[in-house]
């Protein structure tokens, strides 16, 4: 098979990237080792900040988003004794929107098979090569038959375990891994508040999120290498029940439809970029995901790179493919940077020192014009390109 450019991965960067590249008048096949079905209920993000509604409806993808998509005006924070509202759309000019990375999947599934262009599905040895000539491929088994897909460009976008990121020879990287983990659960029960609540309590963080009217999202901090086995759902809801609890609100608990531990840690490699193979989303950075900021990243990559690649494969400008690594690690080192900050002041680490400032912190942020004004515009998003 050949096409112009070959995608690694068909999560949000890749399908997105797909898209915009489509829109663009260039063409790009998808290989992707997870099924559609997998692909398209894999439980992760939820928050999407202005910047990525925009992009989304600007290309034709914000029908569904518009009319299901909960918008809010900020978020909750609190501390034992105190809730505190934080309005984004005061303090910056915008909110955000509570919209499930499965429907964006979703509805980028269906925009790439109304464009009639390829994912192939459920492959596996997927492998780079040549990728410092101007005729790299990728090639991978199917059915049990081995295929190769000659491109002009190969795109990374195969998150943190794929084999993108070990194709750039040499790079940088720095990694910072938390010392703890959050236990993540859905319930099909209505959320107990309109707006997210991030808690900072002795015990440990607890958020309080939705993904819709009827399913809520929760998540508390717990140990690395927690076994979701000891933890029942009573003794989850308990839990929230501790960190979340203030007089006269009441956490309402519900059955538990998924629960999963997800180590917290942060990691950036750069560059981007080594000859024809550019890397996007989490396949070139993670971020822990109390900034909500790993799906918006993901977004803001393919948006400066699908133009950078048009300008390279249609009119042979080569500047903006030369750009986008410098380009995008503004953006992402921003963003690593806010979900550190937001990690460090409301996760608990056993140290009285860093409690006493986390405490002083979060009243700054809560009672300051100034303080809540640098977290709300980090929060609901600066512009691509930043
Ligand atoms: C468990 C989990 C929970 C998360 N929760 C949140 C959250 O609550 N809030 C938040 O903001 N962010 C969250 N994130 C982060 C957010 O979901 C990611 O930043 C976002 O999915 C990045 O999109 P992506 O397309 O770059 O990567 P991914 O979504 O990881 O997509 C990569 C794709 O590449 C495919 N792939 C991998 N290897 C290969 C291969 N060898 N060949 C072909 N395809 C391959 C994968 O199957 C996958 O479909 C979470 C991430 C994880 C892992």
């Amino acid at each position: 098979m050949r096409t112009q450019v070959a995608i690694v991965g068909a999560g949000p960067a890749g399908l997105l990237l797909a898209h915009l590249l489509d829109r663009a008048g260039v063409e790009s096949v998808i290989v992707e080792t997870r099924s559609r079905v997998y692909v398209e209920a894999r439980i992760r993000a939820g928050i999407l900040e202005r910047s990525t509604v925009d992009l989304l409806r600007e290309v034709g993808l914000g029908e569904r988003l518009d009319r299901e998509g909960d918008q809010h005006r900020g978020i909750h924070l609190h501390w034992p004794g105190e809730r505190h509202h934080l309005d984004f759309v005061d303090l910056v000019g915008r909110g955000v929107t509570v919209y499930g990375q499965t429907e964006v999947t979703k509805d980028l599934g269906r925009a790439r098979d109304a464009a009639g262009q390829q994912v192939v599905y459920e492959v596996a040895d997927t492998a780079l090569h040549d990728l410092d000539t101007e005729h790299p491929f990728v090639t991978y088994t199917t059915d049990g038959r081995s295929e190769r897909l000659d491109a002009e460009v190969v795109v990374g976008c195969d998150g943190s375990f794929g084999p993108s990121r070990a194709a750039v020879p040499n790079p940088v990287t720095w990694e910072r891994t938390y010392p703890y983990s959050w236990l993540g659960i859905l319930a099909d029960v209505a959320p107990s508040t309109d707006e997210l609540i991030y808690a900072w309590h002795p015990d440990g963080f607890a958020l309080h999120s939705m993904r819709s009217a009827t399913v809520s999202r929760l998540y508390l901090q717990v140990p690395h290498s927690t076994d979701v086995a000891d933890w029942s759902d009573d003794r989850i809801w308990s839990a929230l029940d501790a960190r979340l609890g203030l007089d006269g609100w009441t956490l309402r608990p519900g059955p538990v439809t998924e629960k999963s531990v997800l180590p917290m840690r942060s990691f950036v490699q750069q560059p981007m970029r080594h000859g024809r193979l550019f890397l996007a989303g989490d396949a070139a950075h993670i971020v822990p995901p109390t900034g909500a900021k790993g799906l918006n990243l993901a977004v803001a990559d393919v948006a400066l790179l699908a133009p950078a690649l048009a300008a390279l494969l249609r009119h042979k400008d080569s500047g903006p493919a030369d750009a986008y690594s410098d380009v995008a690690l503004r953006r992402v080192w921003r963003c690593t940077h806010f979900s550190w900050w937001m990690t460090t002041m409301l996760h608990a680490t056993g140290d009285q020192f860093d409690a006493q400032l986390q405490r002083s912190q979060l009243q700054w942020v809560a009672s300051s014009t100034a303080g809540a004004t640098g977290l709300a515009e980090n929060y609901a998003g600066l512009p691509i390109g930043f």
